[in-house]
């Protein structure tokens, strides 16, 4: 067998693997960042394509900046990640979580991206740990609106009470939503496996919900192309591939019926 076939095999393996864990597991929780959004055309922060090969994130995305010069941000970053959130579709990657939770595995995500892609998606229960750009918030008197409402005629748009609009994400900066933190200790506290997809794992504190779930005696598998810090450490295994693939491959192996 040439090296493909060993490596195909050795994959067909894993997505078995994952496939009779999930089968086996009663609560699941994923922990999903921007490599899940990637085949919905949504670039990463880090890496090949990424934003922060064009801006400097100190710059554009932290608290000071955005408090400072309000125009700036909104004509540098907001307008543009307003253009990709307002027109992106969920993937098979997200799909394959929605069907997870309709299957009555899945109970919980906790997301570290702000793009809304999960509800649209169809799963009823998500974190947001870094809130969300598919929604604005006043800043004077907190009135929250859907971005893809919001008119761009003028720079910074302005709530009807006059207050500028930024969106409801967590800047660099900024504190995660205490309740966002909370809630997702609680939901790994109670998960048996946790699925991380798409995530670098080196945003903190999200990337500790593994090192949770791991605690908990949870199983932790994780599915991205590259390994993370937590390969070899924390997950048990790593499926090496694009989410929406691995996705349906698992689901396949499930043999999910239904649509
Ligand atoms: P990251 O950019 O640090 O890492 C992305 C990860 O996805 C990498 O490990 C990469 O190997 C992997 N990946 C690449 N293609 C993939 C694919 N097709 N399928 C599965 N995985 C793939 O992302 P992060 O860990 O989420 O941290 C970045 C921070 O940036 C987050 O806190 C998030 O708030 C923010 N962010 C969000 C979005 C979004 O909402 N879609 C986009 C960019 C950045
Ligand atoms: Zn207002």
């Amino acid at each position: 067998m040439g090296v493909w076939g060993r490596e195909h095999s050795a994959m067909d393996e894993l997505i078995k693997k994952a496939a009779a864990d999930l089968a086996a597991a009663r609560k699941v929780v994923a922990l999903t960042g921007a490599g899940i959004s990637i085949e919905s055309g949504i670039p990463p922060f880090r890496g090949k394509g990424g934003l922060w090969e064009r801006f400097d994130p100190m710059e554009v995305a932290h608290i000071d900046a955005l408090m400072r010069d309000p125009v700036r941000v909104w004509n540098i970053l907001v307008k543009e990640m307003k253009e990709i959130v307002d027109t992106a579709r969920p993937n098979d990657g997200h799909k394959g979580l929605a069907k997870l939770e309709q299957m009555g595995k899945l109970k919980t995500i906790i997301t570290q991206n702000i793009d809304g892609l999960h509800q649209a998606a169809g799963n009823t229960d998500v974190i947001e740990f870094h809130g969300s750009f598919a929604r604005q918030r006043c800043m004077d008197c907190h009135k929250k609106y859907e971005t893809l409402n919001v008119d761009l005629s003028e720079i910074p748009p302005r709530c009807g009470c006059g207050g500028i609009l930024r969106p409801d994400a967590v800047f660099f900066g900024e504190m995660i939503p205490p309740e966002a933190m909370w809630r997702s200790r609680q939901a790994v506290s109670e998960c048996d496996l946790m699925l991380v997809v798409g995530t670098s794992a080196v945003v903190q504190p999200a990337a500790l919900m593994p090192v949770f779930a791991k605690e908990t005696g949870a199983r932790v598998v994780e599915i991205n192309p590259e390994r993370t810090p937590l390969t070899g450490e924390i997950s048990d295994y790593l499926i090496r591939g694009k989410a929406g693939e691995v996705m349906n491959r698992i689901l396949t192996e499930m043999d999910f019926v239904g649509e």
